[in-house]
């Protein structure tokens, strides 16, 4: 058995570490080209990845790294790239790749402090930093996550937990649920992300205690059908445990009235949740003032990994009242025993759902260290501007048509070549379209349904693209579209 070179040992491990990291550096930067995407299908994937996972012995890290340059990093989206705008998948800051480097060689694990010891208090920091920066009391309390979807689904975990102890003296995390849970419903606007749903089913409430409101001509959250709805539910004798308020919604970039909705939940006596997981980025800008009525939020969902340019995973879940977290406290002998607590040593196992965790922590504490406020927010900016700039285009050009003036940074449209081309004609070409581009890999764009009919999106989050980069997505889709349409892939 021999280990040399497989672990940060003195002397040969360092020097493994050094020419690994190079090797793994020069694999990604080769690897870049003039596409987004190659192109490849999931069958020519499949074919090609077919290289023995576990082989009996080790075709050494040099040629395993050559051949996840080839075969994976060749045929993996560029993030980067400027005509990558389909998803909230963000080019990643190079600060932040630095954090990551060190966050995983170092590998500490925010599950208790004796594991963690500056990352544990430095976690808390950003924390504090992004409690200021969302102008939360100085009682707020928090903790990283995966994402929103981790944040949203601790939110209503600790909202569900505290109505069903305020209002009934019930205790979830010892007894479970009680009959009187099946009452339980919380308000989101119809335009919220899945996520509110799939929290509901986990938390043993059913996808059905979630209520949709409706939206406004802007894609708001309509503040007098939430009143209504909310009339609606008390005379029903439902319990809204809840709302929850989008910034930033998937498609539209719409940011919900913050104000009109923590006014409702309060005089609901509900939990105010924001899913601001894509537009809390805004806080770093000029235009914070759009998200007024966040500092009044209970709790709020931010992601690094969409609007602050960082590699995924990374995500927080803040809380107005760091007491609240007590609803979900743990104590194992092995990582934090009551002692440590009367001591003063801080364990954050208690509040996360995670047991071992990353310390995504670092990435933007690096990344605003080293970038500043100012400049990132610049880069936000950057990233509002050319959204403005691409809808100005597309509004001027005739054969598309722009569905809305963007929020935040997606812009939404359909290629519409002929005024009177039918809504279904419509639909089935700008499907072709979005499949043609992932298929040839110029331009990666994404697709979704707006009022019944396929349509377009792009989601500008790379501060260096350009908006001759999206003229060049256009002319892409004018010209995949012009092949489907002789191919007569669409009837006209
Ligand atoms: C991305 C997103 C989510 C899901 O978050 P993950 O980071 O993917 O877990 C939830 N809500 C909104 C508004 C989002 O943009």
């Amino acid at each position: 058995m021999s280990a040399d070179g497989l672990f940060l040992d003195a002397d040969l491990g360092e020097k493994a570490y050094r020419s690994a990291m190079a090797h793994a550096v020069d694999a990604v930067l080769d690897a870049r080209d003039d596409e987004p995407y190659s192109g490849a299908t999931p069958d020519a994937l499949a074919a090609e990845l077919d290289a023995p996972v576990l082989p009996e012995d080790g075709v050494g890290l040099s040629n395993a790294i050559e051949d996840v340059a080839g075969d994976v990093l060749a045929h993996s989206v560029d993030t980067s790239h400027p005509r990558t705008a389909a998803h909230l998948q963000c080019p990643p800051m190079i600060p932040a790749l630095a954090a990551e480097a060190m966050l995983t060689a170092t590998n500490q694990s925010l599950d208790s402090f004796d594991q963690a010891p500056a990352a544990t208090v430095l976690e808390g920091r950003v924390v504090s930093a992004l409690a200021d920066l969302f102008d939360l009391p100085s009682d707020a309390d928090g903790v990283f996550t995966s994402g929103a979807t981790q944040s949203n689904f601790q939110a209503l975990l600790l909202a569900r937990d505290r109505s069903l102890a305020e209002h009934l003296e019930y205790d979830v995390q010892r007894d479970g649920l009680p009959a009187a849970a099946r009452d339980l419903r919380v308000v989101v606007s119809e335009e919220a992300h899945f996520t509110t749903e799939q929290a509901a089913h986990f938390l043993g409430l059913g996808e059905d205690a979630v209520v949709a409101v409706e939206t406004d001509a802007d894609h708001r959250m309509d503040a007098d059908a939430l009143a209504a709805t909310l009339d609606h539910l008390d005379r029903e004798g439902r319990e809204v445990f809840a709302v929850v308020g989008t910034a930033g919604t998937t498609d539209f970039g719409a940011i919900d009235p913050l104000d009109a909705l923590a006014d409702a939940a309060a005089e609901h006596d509900a939990w105010f949740h924001v899913d601001a997981a894509y537009g809390g980025a805004l806080a770093l800008t000029d235009e914070s003032d759009r998200l007024a009525g966040i500092e009044r939020a209970d709790s709020l969902a931010v992601d690094f990994h969409k609007l602050f340019f960082q590699p995924i995973s990374c995500g927080a879940f803040l809380v107005r009242d760091g007491a609240a977290f007590r609803r979900m406290a743990r104590t194992a002998a092995y990582l934090n025993p009551e002692a440590h607590a009367e001591r003063g040593v801080p364990n954050l196992v208690g509040k996360s759902t995670q047991t071992t965790r990353r310390f995504d922590a670092l990435k933007p504490y690096l990344t605003f260290r080293a970038v500043g406020r100012e400049r990132l927010g610049a880069l936000v900016d950057a990233t509002l501007a050319l959204a403005d700039r691409t809808a100005a285009l597309l509004a001027d050009a005739d054969d598309f048509e722009l569905l809305a003036d963007p929020s935040l940074t997606t812009v939404l449209f359909r290629y519409r070549p002929r005024e009177r081309m039918p809504d279904a004609a419509v639909s089935d070409l700008n499907a072709a379209v979005r499949e043609a581009l992932l298929a040839d890999g110029t331009a990666l764009v994404a697709r979704t349904d707006v009022a019944g009919v396929t349509s377009l999106k792009l989601t500008l989050l790379n501060p260096t693209a350009t908006l001759d980069d999206v003229a060049e997505t256009l002319d892409a889709i004018r010209a995949v579209a012009a092949d489907v349409e002789a191919a007569g892939e669409v009837s006209p």
